[in-house]
């Protein structure tokens, strides 16, 4: 396994790492390049492996553009919004498991509620469930842009960027991702036995996790004084974010509907007049 080196930020105090006998990078977060080495906390594991990007800059931002136009309610210029892009490794964990899970839940039934329980045992392999392993990418995020295809995995040696060193533990790791294998389970299971309530207990079998870094676009925009950020998936172009409506074409719909009830009652009211008209004349 490739040696890691990890140095601190001067300027930022981000933590960088990169492998041995490549040259030494730029801060990834700030761009600096006064960095201090220092050793990995105990228990950061260096990662398996890099994902490689698939998706390069150009196409990142027409997924921005084709995304930025796909409601009405996004105001006209967003597509045309500056955006900043920046390719990063992401470090990531990936866990693989055999769940047996314990159910127990509250499923449609022909009795006097419509409802009636039922206990059992669903057993489910899961592969590829991912724990972000830096404040760089929030949970919810990762799941918005997965899956990611883990098997084309290469050596970390061969990556051409430095990368943000991962500040999860295996044993942190591991009860992230049992949680969200769980998780995904009992999601699995509310669906399958179309139940509204579950309650479940699980077991992993050959439970098997490593880190590894994701191919992540991270961007960011202005609109006024906000800030918009974007994430894209760098091997499947998957994209989420922060995508702001304009008000004013909602405050046209809203006037225009109720110009158009108005128009529709107060015609109502004339219908009345002229259909009451020949009794009067
Ligand atoms: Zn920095």
């Amino acid at each position: 396994m490739a040696e890691l080196i990890a140095v601190r930020c001067e300027a930022c105090g981000g933590a960088v790492a990169w492998t041995a006998g490549k040259p030494a990078p730029a801060c990834v977060f700030c761009g600096a390049t006064a960095l201090d080495t220092f050793t990995p906390p105990e228990g950061v594991e260096p990662p398996g492996g890099f994902l490689d990007f698939v998706v390069d800059e150009k196409a990142a931002r027409q997924l921005f553009r084709k995304r930025a136009s796909d409601s009405i309610w996004y105001p006209s210029d967003l597509r045309h919004a500056r955006l900043e892009l920046k390719a990063v490794l992401v470090p990531a964990w990936t866990w693989s498991a055999r769940l047996e899970t314990h159910y127990t839940a509250v499923v449609p039934g022909r009795t006097r509620s419509g409802k009636r329980p039922v206990a059992g045992t669903d057993e489910w392999p899961v592969e590829g469930v991912l724990v972000p392993s830096s404040p760089t990418l929030s949970r919810q995020e990762l799941k918005e842009i997965s899956p990611f295809e883990a098997s084309e995995l290469r050596p970390l040696a061969e990556a051409a960027l430095p990368h943000e060193l991962g500040s999860l533990t295996r044993t942190a790791a591991r009860a992230q991702g049992e949680d969200g294998m769980g998780r995904a389970h009992q999601a699995r299971l509310r669906a399958s036995l179309s139940a509204s309530q579950v309650e479940t207990a699980t077991i992993f079998h050959d439970l098997v996790g490593g880190p590894l870094l994701l191919p992540v676009w991270i961007g960011a925009y202005r609109r006024g004084e906000a800030l918009h950020r974007v994430v894209v998936n760098g091997q499947t172009g998957a994209i989420t974010g922060s995508f702001p409506y304009s008000w004013w074409k909602i405050l046209l719909a809203v006037a225009l509907v109720l110009g158009l009830i108005l128009l529709c009652t107060g015609g109502a009211g004339l219908a009345g007049i002229l259909s009451q008209s020949p009794r009067r004349f």
